[in-house]
């Protein structure tokens, strides 16, 4: 029998058990049964190896073979990629559009992008410059909004001994030769592999200041996440974490998104293939597609395949940001992937831990989260961004609603924001229904100086006095369920007006109406400080014991509620408007109370 060649021993579901497979490596790509099927090695055991299998292992039979590839299981990274639709092993979705049904023939397609299709390459090395790991070889427009640049792979440099000139090729052909510093001759096309499980280099990890700009504006003002940030988003049904993570994934300011579906209902993931090729990108007035990768695991594909997609899609984000850009990947939802772990490890016999959950969920989670970050990229060359990022933020959906849960517990442990979902705000239907008292962001302090340099110089005092009032309120309302409201005074009041005003008018958002849906982070400032204003004005006036009810029924209070959905984030002379007409009124009704 030849060395790289085994036979079935056993068939568990999406895990197989061969022998006779003497070279393999963990983690080795084989090739499964008569159907060629792709598989992976995910433990060896002497004689017996264990492989997962990435499709339906339905009508496979003890004795078929398994064959060997000697290499890892890979991501093809190169022009091709942006807009496409995988699943989680990298295989390219074809589209029934008629139904948005997702078809996917069995059996290896070695083949990932597109052989046939001409790519316009622009050559940026000239012959005899010497180019290492990361350097740019040169760039195609693959998209109108989407510039692939062209990297010599992490592991490999030389002296640049011909070079394509300016033309369209495919990414078979060959466009330059390096000569290695042991004088190999080296051909490199605009294709390269890297396995999925192995992350890719970067010179170092830098801190992260800048803004990770959603539009949501629980999270921008209240709960941000940085450019290389990792946030969860946990919640029950219903609750809303697709629709967040949606609007995150359409309106962040990013150069690439990457949406891993990670076998949620069936029909949900349907809704995505619907949804992202129509949606246009405010930014560019473009597809959005055009800076997209879906990842789609419908709940019909093996489990198996769901716990590669977060590795397919990290490994592909981590490309896209060594050329320096700056790429956001969520994933929907990280429980569906523990799962899916969870069931693997059941078909090994392993001893289970925590809820049925394998030992080593904490550290799988751990290491997914960890290969967030804001780098400064492998390149030589000077004259090009050489720091980009990828944001990894994740649904996780525990049963119950409980977020006692395993997968919610071990990963608040790593992440640096929580968004955590509330059901009960879900049932007013007050949405984003992200729980203000419960979720916290580690990055307040590090994107101060993001917000004083892009908005206003005011951004902490307006931001640290909202949060002040929410909690207060929180405190009240409590005091109120015991007391009634008659036994406060005008002040505990005013702060029960007030954050009524920051909820209605800023907090709750509507993802369906054509302004609200996105609110850009100077059209924030403007509301919170608008509501704020408001406070501290009437304060003054109750300090001055005139009564309260003046106040409540100004013209102004619905329009602050709905300065959201009336003012686009393009009319911001609106609220200085806004801001004169309060100022006019505010100070009539002290002069009325004053007589
Ligand atoms: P989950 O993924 O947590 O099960 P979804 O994201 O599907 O929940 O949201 C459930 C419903 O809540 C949506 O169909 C929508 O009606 C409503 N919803 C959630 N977020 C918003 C939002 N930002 N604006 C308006 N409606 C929302």
């Amino acid at each position: 029998m030849i060395e790289n060649q085994g036979a079935i021993t056993r068939i568990n579901g999406p895990v197989i058990f061969a022998n006779g497979l003497k070279n393999v490596q963990m983690h080795e790509m084989v090739l499964v049964g008569n159907e060629k099927l792709i598989g992976e090695v995910i433990e060896l055991e002497k004689e017996l190896k264990h492989i997962q299998v990435y499709e339906d292992t339905s009508g496979m039979k003890i004795g078929e073979p398994v064959i060997g590839t000697g290499s890892p299981l890979q991501v093809e990274l190169g022009p091709g990629l942006i807009g496409n639709i995988f699943d989680g092993v990298q295989r390219p979705l074809e589209l029934i559009a008629e139904n948005y049904g997702i078809y996917i023939s069995k059996g290896a397609h070695l083949d990932i992008l597109n052989r046939q299709k001409k790519w316009h390459f622009n050559p940026n090395v000239n012959i005899g410059d010497y180019v290492k790991g990361g350097d740019i070889i040169g760039t195609v427009d693959e998209t109108e909004i989407f510039k692939h640049k062209i990297l010599v792979p992490p592991d490999i440099e030389g002296k640049v001994q011909e070079i394509y000139s300016e033309g369209n090729y495919t990414i078979n052909e060959e466009i330059t030769t390096l000569l290695s510093p042991n004088n190999n001759s080296i051909k490199l096309s605009m294709v390269q592999y890297w396995p999925v499980r192995r992350p890719r280099p970067y010179l170092k990890r830098l801190f992260s200041e800048e803004l990770f700009i959603t539009g949501q504006r629980i999270i921008d003002t209240f709960f941000p996440l940085t450019l290389g940030g990792t946030a969860i988003i946990p919640g029950g049904f219903g609750t809303g974490k697709t629709i967040t993570l949606q609007q995150i994934a359409k309106w962040s300011y990013v150069d690439l998104i990457i949406y891993i579906g990670c076998g949620e209902r069936g029909n949900e993931m349907a809704e995505v293939l619907k949804d992202f090729p129509n949606l246009i990108d405010p930014y560019s007035q473009k597809p959005l597609m055009q800076r997209t990768i879906l990842i789609v695991n419908t709940s019909n594909m093996t489990v198996s395949a769901r716990e590669a997609s977060i590795y397919t899609g990290l490994t592909i984000a981590e490309y896209i940001r060594d050329m320096g850009y700056n790429v956001a990947l969520m994933a929907d939802s990280i429980s569906r992937w523990a799962e899916a772990l969870r069931e693997i490890s059941g078909r090994l016999n392993e001893i289970p831990a925590e809820r049925g959950y394998p030992s080593y969920l904490p550290s799988r989670i751990a290491e997914f989260f960890e290969r967030a970050g804001r780098v400064k990229v492998l390149r030589m060359k000077d004259g090009e961004s050489n720091v980009g990022s990828v944001s990894v933020m994740g649904a996780v959906s525990p049963p119950a609603a409980d977020f006692s849960d395993p997968v919610v517990q071990n990963a608040k442990r790593i992440v640096d924001v929580f968004w955590a979902l509330d059901k009960d705000l879900a049932f007013q239907r007050h949405f984003p229904a992200i729980n203000w008292m419960q979720s916290y962001s580690e990055y307040v302090e590090a994107v101060k100086n993001w917000w004083i340099t892009n908005v206003d110089i005011k951004w902490e005092q307006y931001r640290n006095k909202a949060m002040d009032l929410l909690q207060k309120d929180d405190e009240l309302r409590r005091m109120v369920k015991l007391i009634g409201t008659d036994a406060l005074s005008d002040n505990q009041k005013l702060i029960l007006r007030v954050v009524d005003l920051i909820k209605e008018g800023f907090l709750n958002q509507n993802a369906f109406d054509k302004i609200d849906t996105f609110t850009t982070p100077e059209k924030q400032f403007k509301m919170l400080k608008l509501i704020i204003d408001f406070f501290e004005l009437s304060s003054d006036i109750i300090q001055e014991r005139i009564p309260i009810y003046l106040l409540d029924n100004l013209p102004l209070i619905p329009k602050l509620n709905r300065m959201k959905s009336k003012i686009p984030n393009d009319a911001l002379i609106e609220f200085d408007k806004l801001e004169n007409e309060m100022v006019r009124d505010l100070k009539e009704i002290k002069e009325m109370g004053a007589v």
